[in-house]
């Protein structure tokens, strides 16, 4: 028998349906219903649309729940579509270097940087590592962030990035947002490897990538296209292999320099990611794909540099994704809503190109079609916050939380 619950009224549901997944988005292209109302059956929405119609169809449904609710405004679940929360130990020793004067660079070449997160990761037996992203996933759900993609890229090698893609898999199993996974085994050479880069990425394609489609641990490729990371003919055969399998490929771009973006353009990425040093040719060329290109607003501000040119980027008729990219390095703070409305102070973006990037553009980013919409036959990943004016979401720059989210039509949060 099917479970109907219907939820509202609401003061405001912003569904983000209608709306174009390429280009800038003016507030008054959002779709607001005033006083609505959802019905959820199991996992899904059923119906959305003004209260008093909802209810009187649920009158010939089996409604089993129904929950009333006053001055709040719904929205889709927020996606987190960039994290690296599979990690041990923390990196506050570099934070503060870098805040001295060092660069990244400098501190990595130092011994420090993603390195010591490596030595930190794979000193971590498995459970650690579960329990620390279902901590950080739990966090996330509390702020409305109902889906969280993590990477792994902390391993370094066929063993230890297994055990990072096995415990994403377990915490996946235990938490109630859905984790997407990513490898990222060419997340940096690890100093350790006995051969040279193109060995190194050749036995990962090898043999890694077999036993993540065998154990069904990822369909997602990631790399860091970067001077002091891997670079565009390094990474040619290794992108090769992993479209030849039926990987979906999503590349770290642009972060200090460029040529990362056009890879991720040739390969048909899913999503470019970072981009802060994408100028105008690839700003072009990110717009005429269906790359979509995500910006990572927390990358800026843990190492205090610009933005990610989200503006020029809409404006060209990108699609932009906003996520949090929260990882012990340079975005320690993890909290995405945040990030998103600083990102759109200082990028001067609208309520609804902020609120796409977290929602369905982010939702494509990931190469996910059934969420990040209120919209019949999508999952029920809702949030409700308690204001009568969906603008104020951003104007408390992240500090307005969620009281109530729901999780595929479960209430997961409810403060
Ligand atoms: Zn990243």
């Amino acid at each position: 028998m099917k479970k109907y619950t219907l939820i509202g009224p609401f003061k405001q549901i912003l569904t983000m349906a209608g709306l174009p997944l390429k280009g800038a988005l003016s507030d008054q292209q959002l779709t607001i219903i005033e006083n609505g109302g959802i019905i959820m059956v199991d996992e899904k929405i059923y119906s959305v649309g003004p209260y008093a119609q909802i209810s009187e169809e649920a009158n010939n449904l089996n409604v089993e729940n129904l929950l009333i609710l006053s001055d709040m405004v719904c929205l889709p679940g927020f996606i987190d579509a960039h994290t690296h929360i599979c990690f041990g130990g923390i990196r506050a020793n570099d934070y503060a270097l870098r805040n001295s004067g060092k660069t990244y660079l400098e501190i990595a070449k130092a011994g420090g940087g993603i390195w010591d997160t490596v030595t930190q990761t794979r000193k971590a037996s498995t459970l650690e590592l579960v329990n620390a992203i279902k901590e950080r996933a739990e966090r996330h759900m509390n702020n409305g962030v109902t889906t969280i993609e993590v990477k792994s890229g902390y391993g370094l090698s066929v063993q230890e990035e297994l055990k990072m893609l096995r415990a994403m898999a377990m915490a996946n199993e235990e938490c109630q947002a859905d984790l997407i996974t990513t490898c990222l085994a060419a997340h940096m050479f690890p100093k350790d490897y006995q051969g040279t880069v193109d060995d190194y990425l050749l036995e990962i394609s090898t043999v890694l990538f077999p036993i993540l489609k065998k154990e069904k641990l990822t369909h997602r490729i990631d790399a860091f296209l970067e001077e002091g990371a891997f670079s565009p003919s390094s990474i040619a055969p290794y992108f090769d292999k992993a479209k030849e399998m039926g990987f979906d490929i999503t590349v770290h771009a642009d972060q200090f320099s460029t040529g990362g973006s056009a890879v991720a353009v040739k390969y048909d990425a899913i999503s470019a990611d970072h981009l802060e040093a994408s100028r105008e040719g690839e700003i072009q060329m990110l717009a005429k794909s269906n790359t979509v290109a995500t910006a990572l607003p927390g990358a800026s501000i843990g190492l205090g540099c610009n933005y990610a040119p989200a503006r020029k980027l809409l404006d060209a008729g990108a699609s932009v994704a906003i996520a949090s990219d929260w990882n012990p390095g340079s975005a320690p703070m993890g909290n995405l809503l945040i990030q998103a409305a600083i990102l759109g102070t200082f990028e001067k973006l609208t309520n609804a190109e902020v609120l796409a990037g977290i929602t369905y553009r982010a939702a494509a980013a990931l190469n996910l079609k059934d969420r990040g919409i209120i919209e019949t036959g999508l999952m029920a990943d809702l949030i409700a916050f308690p204001t009568c004016n969906y603008k104020e979401i951003l104007y408390h720059q992240g500090m307005l939380l969620p009281s109530l989210v729901w999780k595929k039509g479960r209430l997961a949060v409810d403060v």
